[in-house]
């Protein structure tokens, strides 16, 4: 069973994913993480962000993973804390935009489909990763809203921040995971949308079990 959802950044699906899939008992599988874990390593080495076949090449002759309990390891160092900087935020779309990357990172995730339920969340889940997934959704929020929730998230983790910064970072993300040649993030038919705008966390799984019963 194979559960797919896509969305910009800051929409909920990584919040709304890891309760559905606690929910079902299947393994969650966030692939921005991995797509982060990627550039963690492409920035502490040095490696040209311009450059795909070392970016590549770093890829292959490294391991990263993710623990089914969601941890991100490098190497088999625990790299969680480290992945989610405003450094990685800007250099992450484009380490994910090469193709020979991108067909490398989804073997990884196909193959955890080989062994357990998923409920996978990113932005090419529902278009190339698994375009036969069971059940393909496409959760999304206004920008305004998305910007409120990242402050939301960040007071309550005690940190500042600007609300001016943090729309112009989810708008560039915004832009760069929309409009790039290879893995954008696309709108479908197929996908059962979602705009969670005016919803809570609640309601959007709990229209989302509703679906997938
Ligand atoms: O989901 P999150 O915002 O953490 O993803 C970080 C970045 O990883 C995205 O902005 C996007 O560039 C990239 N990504 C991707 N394909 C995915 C998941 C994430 O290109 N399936």
């Amino acid at each position: 069973m194979i559960i797919a959802i896509d969305g910009p950044a800051g929409s909920g699906k990584g919040t709304v994913a890891k309760i559905l899939a606690n929910k079902l008992g299947y393994l969650y599988i966030d692939t921005g993480s991995m797509y982060r874990s990627l550039t963690y390593l492409v920035l502490r080495d040095n490696i040209d962000t311009n450059s795909e076949i070392d970016i590549y090449n770093a890829f292959k002759n490294n391991d990263i993973e993710i623990t089914p309990d969601s941890k991100n390891l490098l190497n088999g160092e625990d790299i969680s804390s480290k992945i989610r900087t405003e450094e990685i935020n800007i250099n992450v779309a484009k380490v994910a935009g090469y193709p020979t990357v991108r067909e490398l990172m989804r073997e990884k995730q196909r193959d955890f489909a080989s062994k357990y339920n998923i409920v996978m969340e990113g932005r090419d889940i529902t278009t190339e990763v698994f375009p036969d997934a069971d059940y393909k959704f496409y959760l999304d929020a206004s920008i305004d809203e998305r910007v409120r929730r990242r402050v939301k998230q960040n007071e309550e983790k005690g940190l500042e921040s600007n609300y001016e910064e943090i729309y112009e970072s989810i708008k560039n993300r915004d832009t760069s995971d929309m409009t790039r040649e290879y893995g954008a993030l696309k709108r479908t038919t197929e996908q059962i949308y979602i705009d969670s705008s005016n919803m809570t966390i609640d309601e959007v799984v709990e229209y989302m079990m509703e679906v997938i019963k």
